[in-house]
C-alpha cells in the first residue's frame, strides 16, 4: 500500500504530518507482516520437519532415494481441526512403520514373517485365504487352533476340495458363521477342479471365488503376491480414525479411508497391510494406544491427545431385535442325544440341531415332538449379528427309537463330531445342567458366534 498525500497545509507542517502517517502505515505494515509469518510458520511445520530430513518438496507420496518406501504426506493445519477434505493430504510415514514392523511382526502359523520374506519364501496362498476367511469375525486367538487343524487335516487346497461338506462343518464347529465354512469347501472345489489347485494372483479375480469378498480378495493378493491395493479391516480403520482425526464414524467414512490408505501402499504391500494390521492389534489398539511406542506417533494428529482412543467416533447403536422359540433335548435310556440336520438355506443351513420350534418375534407354547413329561431346564441366550435369540430348553428321556420323522441317535462320545453349532452347544450345557464338560468329555461351551 503506497502512502498517502495531503493537501491545504504549509509546506513543513504538511511535511510533518505526512511523516506521522507513514510512520503509523509503517507499523501497520510490519504488524501484518508478523501476522502473516506466523501463519506460514505454522501452516508449514509439517513440510520443513520432512525436507530437512529427506529434502522433499510439497506434494503427495514423495519418496526419497534413501528412503524408496516412505511416503510423505502433508496436512494443513486446518485439516486437524477440520480434517479429511482430501485423502492425499496428511502425514505418515510409511517407512517408519515398515521398520516397526520388520522387528515387532507377530509370529502367526499363516505367516511368512518380513525377514523370511527378505530372503525369497513366498506366502502360500491356501494358508493365507484359509487363515484370512477363519479370522473374519474371530479372534486371532480362536483361530490358530482351528487353522492348525485344518492344515493338518487337509494339508493342501485340493485335500479340502476333496472332503466330505459334513467332514468341514464338523471340524468348523464352534467357530461360528456357518456360511464361511460352506462357502470355504465350495471355493476349494472352484480352486481344485477349475483352476488346476492355483489360486488366482489378482485381487479382482479372487473376488469370484466363493465367500471371498473385497476384503478377503485384498489381502490374498497383497500378501502372497504384492499387489498395490489397499487392505481394510477394523484395525486399519481405528489407525486411520486416529491419525487423520476422523471427525465422523468409521462407517461414514469407509471410502476416505480406503482412498487414503491406497495413496500410501508401496512396493512392500503384503509387509504393508500385515504391519497396518499388527499396529491396530498390538499399539493402537481399540482402548489403549500405545502413542510413545508406535512408529507413527510424529504425524499422528491424535498423538497430542490426553485420549486418543476417543476415535474413532462412535455410531449410535441400533436395538437389536429379540425372537424366541423352544429347544426339545430328547435322550435315550443310554444318554444318546436325537439329533437332525437344519435345512439346506437359511441360518445355520445345514449343520447339526436338536429338534425345536420356529424362531418368532414373541413368546409362543412350546409345542413338543412327543407327548410326555417333558422338564424344562432353563434359558438360553445367543446373540446373532441381527437378532437376539432367546430359547427354552425342555427335555424328555424316551424308549422310542424314532422319536421324530427324521434323525439319528448320536452317543455323547460322539457328539464332538457332530456339526453342532455353538447355539446348539448352548442348549446342551443347560441340558446339562452345567457349562463344564460332560462325562464323556464332550465341550458343550459356545467358543464362538453364530
Ligand atoms: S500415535 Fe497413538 S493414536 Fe496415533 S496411530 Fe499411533 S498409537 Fe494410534
Amino acid at each position: 500500500m503506497g502512502h498517502k498525500v495531503l493537501a491545504g497545509k504549509s509546506s513543513l507542517a504538511k511535511y510533518r504530518v505526512q511523516r506521522a502517517a507513514n510512520r503509523r502505515a509503517d507499523s501497520d505494515r510490519a504488524v501484518a507482516a508478523l501476522g502473516r509469518a506466523f501463519f506460514l510458520g505454522c501452516f508449514f511445520r509439517y513440510q520443513l520437519a520432512s525436507s530437512q530430513i529427506y529434502g522433499q518438496t510439497w506434494g503427495r507420496g514423495v519418496s526419497s532415494p534413501l528412503h524408496q518406501s516412505r511416503a510423505w504426506h502433508f496436512v494443513p493445519i486446518m485439516q486437524q481441526i477440520n480434517p479429511l477434505q482430501k485423502p492425499d493430504q496428511f502425514l505418515f510415514d510409511v517407512g517408519a512403520l515398515l521398520d516397526w514392523y520388520d522387528e515387532k511382526a507377530r509370529l502367526l502359523p499363516w505367516r511368512i514373517g518380513p525377514g523370511e520374506r527378505m530372503h525369497g519364501v513366498q506366502p502360500d496362498p491356501y494358508r493365507v485365504w484359509l487363515s484370512e476367511i477363519m479370522l473374519q469375525q474371530t479372534t486371532i486367538v480362536t483361530v490358530k487352533d482351528y487353522f492348525n487343524r485344518f492344515v493338518s487335516r487337509w494339508p493342501q487346497v485340493e485335500d479340502l476340495a476333496r472332503a466330505p461338506l459334513n467332514d468341514v462343518l464338523a471340524a468348523w464347529a464352534g467357530l461360528g458363521y456357518y456360511a464361511r465354512a460352506r462357502n470355504l469347501h465350495a471355493a476349494a472345489q472352484v480352486v481344485a477342479t477349475r483352476m488346476g489347485g492355483y489360486f488366482p494372483r489378482k485381487e479382482e479375480a479372487l473376488r469370484d471365488l466363493p465367500g471371498v469378498g473385497p476384503y478377503t480378495s485384498a489381502a490374498i493378493a497383497a500378501i502372497c503376491y504384492d499387489e498395490k491395493i489397499a487392505v481394510i479391516d477394523g484395525n486399519v480403520e481405528r489407525v486411520m480414525a486416529r491419525v487423520l482425526l476422523l471427525n465422523r464414524p468409521v462407517r461414514e467414512a469407509k471410502p476416505l479411508i480406503r482412498e487414503s490408505v491406497q495413496t500410501l501402499v508401496p512396493p512392500r504391500a503384503g509387509d504393508f497391510a500385515q504391519a497396518m494390521m499388527d499396529l491396530g492389534a498390538t499399539i493402537c489398539a481399540p482402548r489403549r494406544a500405545n502413542c510413545p511406542s508406535c512408529p507413527l506417533n510424529k504425524d499422528c494428529a491424535a498423538a497430542i491427545l490426553p485420549d486418543p482412543t476417543i476415535y474413532p467416533l462412535k455410531s449410535p447403536k441400533a436395538q437389536r431385535p429379540v425372537r424366541y422359540g423352544h429347544a426339545y433335548v430328547l435322550t435315550n435310556p443310554h444318554g444318546a442325544i436325537w439329533l437332525q440336520r437344519r435345512p439346506d438355506t437359511g441360518l445355520l443351513a445345514k449343520m447339526t440341531e436338536t429338534p425345536g420350534s420356529n424362531w418368532e418375534s414373541a413368546p409362543q407354547e412350546p409345542a413338543f415332538p412327543q407327548p410326555g413329561k417333558w422338564g424344562n431346564k432353563g434359558n438360553v441366550v445367543h446373540i446373532f449379528t441381527h437378532f437376539r435369540l432367546e430359547l427354552q430348553v425342555w427335555s424328555l428321556v424316551t424308549r422310542d427309537d424314532q422319536p421324530c420323522p427324521q434323525g439319528w441317535w448320536s452317543a455323547q462320545e460322539n457328539l464332538d463330531e457332530e456339526a453342532l453349532p455353538s447355539l446348539y452347544r448352548k442348549v446342551l450345557a443347560v441340558h446339562w445342567n452345567s457349562a463344564q464338560k460332560n462325562a464323556a468329555g464332550f465341550k458343550p461351551a459356545a467358543v464362538g458366534p453364530d
